[in-house]
């Protein structure tokens, strides 16, 4: 696993999902982001499933779950989910990393393609999947995530989340939250009221998990490409820049949970113009 100044971390995959290129993209033309990404005979973009595995002051913690077990064959064909080198859970096991082994579980937001790894089936019942840690989430994102509307329903699907409540391993955290001297979630709404971020803060070293507060690279280098999805999209904009300007400020390697072509890099700036330059880590 590499290293952030003391931080361990690493980032597994749960495999990818094929998106519709109009979610993906939002208002952006077709014609513009196709020749950037080559969508298939059914107009989808693939979406990785990227997690993040940290080891920080003794602390075993993983960023979002993946899509997990528990959808029916048709749902997960729905999604088109791809698994060419099994799940989230077996790649940790390849890490030597167990179920069991984990203190602590950060959900950015209760999308299903987030969280959906938080609980399994065993038996009749719905359990937490990593059954010793506690599982951090913004209490904004659970009111929202409880109560879904007609929008937003096709993804807060409760099993990924009421469970946990019911076994005792939810903590609900209130907007930005230290969780070691080295790691803290800072919020980054747009995509959802509540969606955070991740920051790794080392020996003067500096990582940013962001999560869908930009899906792709692309979105984090144009401040208009907004994904469908976002329920506050002018805000989604504004979060961007302040987030722009920070990254490239302090030089941080910014992790993309769902790009397939550029899963870390660094921002750069020349005037007006973002850019990301690829990274490539252990
Ligand atoms: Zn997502």
């Amino acid at each position: 696993m590499p290293y952030l100044g003391n931080i361990e971390y690493y980032i597994p995959n749960d495999g990818h999902v094929l998106v519709d290129g109009g979610g993906a993209f939002g208002l952006v033309p077709r014609v513009v982001w196709e020749r950037l990404i080559t969508p298939d005979e059914e107009n989808r973009v693939p979406f990785s499933l990227n997690s993040l595995l940290i080891r920080s002051e003794g602390k075993t913690i993983l960023v979002d779950t993946g899509y997990g077990t528990k959808l029916s064959k048709k749902d997960y064909e729905r999604v088109g989910l791809r698994r060419p080198e099994g799940d989230l859970v077996a790649q940790l096991a390849r890490l030597g990393v167990q179920p069991d082994d984990l203190d602590i579980v950060i959900d950015t937001h209760l999308h299903a393609d987030h969280c959906a790894g938080n609980t399994r089936v065993q038996g009749d019942a719905i359990v937490p999947t990593f059954p010793k840690a506690e599982y951090y989430i913004q209490r904004l994102e659970w009111a929202d995530a409880i109560a879904p509307n007609e929008r937003t329903r096709a993804t807060y699907i409760l099993d990924n989340y009421v469970p946990l409540q019911e076994s005792g391993h939810l903590k609900l955290i209130n907007g930005n939250t230290q969780i070691t001297s080295e790691v803290r979630t800072a919020m980054a709404r747009g995509h959802t009221r509540a969606h955070q971020v991740v920051i790794l803060e080392s020996k003067g070293e500096t990582a940013l998990f962001v999560a869908d507060m930009a899906t792709l690279h692309y979105h984090f280098q144009r401040l208009a490409w907004v994904t469908s999805y976002d329920v506050e999209p002018l805000e989604s904009i504004e979060t961007k820049r302040y987030w722009q300007q920070w990254a490239v400020e302090r030089d941080a390697l910014i992790i993309f949970q769902h790009d397939t072509q550029v899963p870390t890099g660094k921002l750069r700036q020349e005037g007006r113009h973002f850019w990301v330059e690829p990274v490539s880590v252990g």
